[in-house]
């Protein structure tokens, strides 16, 4: 490409290098734009990275996804990172449930696993032999799961009441909550069903359970985050010819006819016929102006949530599996992270062949999400003795935590309502993010489609060819 070429391609300034930024300047530069992604942080991918402690590579929290989140294997195969990643061939979920105290526990391992049948038969066996539930409690889920289909995902009225009441409304008990609807609500929702939206929930379960059979089969990164979210993202970036800047913080924007000036903390401004807001809604709240979107003094009310990561590293192997959900106890789900973290290669892993490193993840835990180390140490490590009978025996290596405070959207009855479409009022100014109307929970398919959506609106916008879009959520080509 020339330079007068160059020039004469319409400008665009992606503010935010998380997973909706990076979708939403691959799509501007694919479509022809001359595209700058300016990121405040040295790193991209936002919310779903990594770093180095010492020699160990940390994930800042296990992130999982579903079959169901097209746009973020999209994204994945858009990245070159479809090998990075597995996919379960057919959902199946260890969850064990303890009771009893810390020296006498008494141990129940159930499984949720689906069989190829057709929705809703694909979780009926495995419901049937789910043994954390009795048979009056399994015919109550069944009652639910009937309800949960017969709602419309278009009412705005779901959005008014919490999923808890209504699923008690439903014949649900304290039982069905702990060891079905919360065991996979909190962790897709960050919320307890009595703090979340029923919007939201049913639009979890609804697409997760009772779409397609295999629509929650789980996948998760066999690499570090930051393999997949920084490094294959930045080479794809850079190979579609966007400018990535790090560290690259933007402290104004500044609305103009024909171009907006994005102006970056001690830089010359930049300017854009089109500026994609892709920072969460704290970003958004500061750089946009006055009256860019309905409702915009809201968006101070709009509030987060957190997910704590609680890291263990044992001398030995204390899981057998490569994770488990657990009942009955204050942990909540448990990664096996030993290969991810390349934990074999360190000093501490060759010092003791066979070591392990679980990490636990906590999510909606508005009261842990600010305790000392030492406090999390002696609440955590009993719990993982009392689920896991080798970790009782085992000596503990390395203990440490990561906290994301504001880890995802606060989903709670009436935060549909503050989410925000990618269109603004100011031309050429779109917002993206997983916190925008993308009708799904705060995660990483949320924040790919939101880069789609940005995209799409900044496209149709500025007349130019939009790729072919598929409907099903895909890299639109
Ligand atoms: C611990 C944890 C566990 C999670 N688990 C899961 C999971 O299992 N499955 C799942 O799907 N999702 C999970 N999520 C949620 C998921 O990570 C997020 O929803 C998603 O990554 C959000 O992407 P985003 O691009 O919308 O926003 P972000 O990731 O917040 O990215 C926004 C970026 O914009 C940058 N930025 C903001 N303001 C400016 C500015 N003024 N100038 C320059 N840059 C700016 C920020 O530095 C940031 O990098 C989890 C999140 C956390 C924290």
């Amino acid at each position: 490409m020339t330079g007068r070429a160059d020039a004469a391609r319409p400008a665009a300034v992606v503010i935010g290098g998380g997973l909706a930024g990076i979708t939403a300047a691959l799509r501007l530069a694919e479509a022809g734009h001359r595209v700058t992604l300016a990121e405040g942080r040295p790193r991209l991918g936002g919310l779903a990275f990594s770093f180095q402690r010492g020699e160990l590579t940390v994930d800042n929290g296990q992130h999982v996804y579903l079959r169901c989140c097209t746009a973020y294997r999209g994204l994945l195969e858009r990245l070159g990172a479809t090998r990075l990643v597995t996919l379960q061939d057919r959902l199946d979920v260890p969850v064990l449930s303890v009771s009893g105290s810390e020296t006498a526990p008494v141990r129940t391992l159930g499984r949720l696993r689906r069989a190829g049948l057709p929705v809703p038969l694909h979780l009926a066996g495995s419901l049937a032999r789910y043994p954390h539930l009795g048979p009056a409690d399994r015919a109550r889920v069944v009652r639910g799961a009937l309800a949960l289909q017969g709602l419309d995902l278009a009412d705005p009225a779901l959005d008014e009441i919490s999923f808890g009441e209504w699923l008690r409304r439903n014949g649900q008990n304290a039982n069905t909550l702990a060891a079905l609807w919360d065991l996979v609500g909190v962790a897709t929702l960050n919320a307890r069903a009595d703090q979340v939206s029923l919007a939201l929930a049913a639009m979890v379960f609804k697409t997760g359970l009772l779409s397609d059979p295999g629509a929650s089969d789980i996948g998760m990164a066999a690499v570090p985050l930051g393999t997949i979210h920084h490094d294959r993202a930045l080479a794809e970036l850079e190979r579609a010819g966007v400018k990535v800047l790090l560290r690259a913080r933007v402290a104004e924007l500044k609305p103009a006819e024909p171009q907006h000036a994005v102006r970056l903390e001690g830089a010359e401004p930049i300017a854009a016929e089109t500026v994609v807001l892709a920072g969460a809604q704290d970003s958004a709240a500061a750089l946009l102006p006055p009256n860019a979107i309905a409702d915009q003094e809201r968006l101070a009310d709009f509030g987060t949530a957190p997910i704590l990561n609680v890291h263990v590293v044992y001398d030995r192997k204390v899981l057998r599996r490569p994770f488990f959900a657990a009942l009955g106890s204050p942990v909540q789900w448990v990664f096996d992270r030993t290969a991810h973290s390349g934990l074999a290669g360190t000093e501490l892993g060759r010092a003791h062949p066979g070591a392990q490193y679980l990490a636990l993840s906590q999510s909606a835990v508005q009261d842990e999400i600010d305790l000392p180390v030492a406090e999390l140490r002696r609440r955590y490590l009993p719990e993982l003795a009392r689920l896991l009978p080798a970790a009782a025996g085992a000596e503990v290596l390395d203990f440490f935590v990561t906290r994301e405070r504001t880890a995802t959207f606060d989903p709670a009855p009436g935060s549909a309502q503050l989410r925000p479409s990618a269109r603004t009022n100011v031309p050429g100014l779109v917002l993206a993010g997983a916190w925008t109307a993308t009708g799904w929970p705060a995660t990483m398919e949320g924040a790919v489609r939101s880069g789609h959506a940005a995209a799409d609106e900044a496209l149709a916008a500025t007349g130019t060819r939009l790729p072919v879009d598929r409907g099903d959520g895909r890299w639109p080509r």
